[in-house]
């Protein structure tokens, strides 16, 4: 049913939404199988199989809003809130450097008060400083373009922002009111305005979601020109409200995966020569294999974590958060073994820019 859709993403056509729609649909083994087999081949054509690392740092997991998903929502009295001194970020990016990570990913909670702005541009000029770190992401939600402007201008070089759901219906049951839709589109503007290599993507097998709206956010990912997509299942916690229709299971959890792992294949078919993360939350499903799965199905980056143990617990976004006493030795021990496993290669000492930021501004740029 899907061979001519995949023959025709192969030979360089563009689906249709509903072609997609189709390709997240169709979840055989067999139709996997085929799936999983043409999003490698555009992988291997495009951005080859040497896999970018990013070391992430949660540097804090203090959070003015309430997303409905979210572990770390203001709202939760569970959690211990903490904040990384300037040295414990320098330490763990200077570790992410001798592993030689090349790049490290700064992410917290949104909070948009000065003190805390201020202390991101710190963070982000001490880690510049460090030798053998060329890739610097933050991940610090929605901020002003003075914000923004200030933390390219300190030496970031890369910026995640989920939509969450490019559909505003969907995007609009997720959060509290105060989070505005157009307000999230608009961010993710104003930061390609201001020059940074730009990231963004969804939660995947959210409650009411459907295969047409996923369809709707890989349109979404190449109308805005989007450079970097991190995506995963959507996991539910337990201090958070969002719940699914009926009880949580294994079978329900293995279901999300599988459709995570489509989704991942249909948007590197579909936008080719951007940089696809297999996330942490595929993990959570399958701890043996779900780096790996995300891989084959045509994600190139990884984001092991780098920080200490000590607060990893504190930033947990959904439950069953995998490596929670493994420390980063381990991590990148692990890694190495589980891409070794596909035939793959770390692409060391890199900055892994992605190509299609490089061919938008360099138009002659082949690879990084
Ligand atoms: N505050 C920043 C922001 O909102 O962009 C960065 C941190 S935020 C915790 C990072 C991402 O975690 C969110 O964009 C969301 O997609 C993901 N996340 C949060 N809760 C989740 C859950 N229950 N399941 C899966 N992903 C989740």
């Amino acid at each position: 049913m899907i061979a001519s859709l995949l023959q025709r993403s192969l030979n360089g056509e563009l689906l249709s939404r509903a072609e997609l729609a189709a390709l997240l649909a169709a979840d055989t083994p067999e139709e996997m199988a085929e799936l999983r087999a043409a999003a490698y081949e555009v992988k291997r054509r495009t951005v080859g199989t040497r896999v970018y690392l990013r070391g992430l740092i949660e540097l804090s997991n203090r959070c003015t809003r309430d997303c409905l998903y979210c572990g770390i929502r203001r709202s939760n009295r569970e959690v211990e809130r903490f904040e990384l001194s300037l040295e414990e970020i320098t330490a763990a990016a200077a570790l992410a450097a001798d592993f030689g990570y090349g790049s490290v990913v700064l992410q917290s909670g949104e909070r948009r008060d000065t003190k805390f702005t201020d202390f991101i541009a710190r963070a982000v000029e001490a880690v510049r400083a460090l030798p053998g770190i060329v890739g610097l992401t933050l991940s610090c939600g929605e901020q002003s373009s003075e914000v923004y402007r200030r933390w390219r201008n300190a030496g970031a070089t890369r910026y995640l922002l989920r939509i969450e759901s490019s559909n505003p219906e969907l995007f609009s049951a997720i959060h509290p009111p105060n989070i505005d839709y157009h307000a999230r589109v608009e961010a993710l503007y104003r930061l390609r305005e201001c020059d940074f290599q730009v990231g963004t993507g969804v939660m995947i097998g959210l409650p009411d979601q459907s295969c047409d709206d996923l369809a709707g956010d890989i349109e979404f990912f190449r109308k805005l020109d989007i450079d970097m997509i991190g995506m995963g299942p959507w996991l539910p916690h337990h201090a958070a409200p969002l719940r699914d229709r009926g009880p949580e299971t294994p079978e329900r959890a293995r279901r999300r995966l599988e459709l995570s792992l489509r989704m991942i294949a249909a948007t590197r078919l579909q936008l080719r020569d951007v940089n696809i993360a297999s996330t942490t939350a595929l993990q959570a499903i399958d701890q043996e294999h779900g780096r790996e799965l995300g891989l084959l199905f045509g994600a190139n980056v990884v984001m092991p974590n780098t920080g200490g143990v000590e607060h990893r617990k504190d930033y947990t976004l959904y439950d069953n958060k995998p490596s929670l006493d493994e420390n980063a030795v381990e991590t990148r021990d692990a890694l190495e073994r589980s891409i070794g496993a596909v035939g793959e290669t770390i692409a060391y000492h890199q900055d892994g820019t992605p190509l299609h930021y490089l061919k938008r501004k360099h138009p002659s740029a082949e690879a990084n």
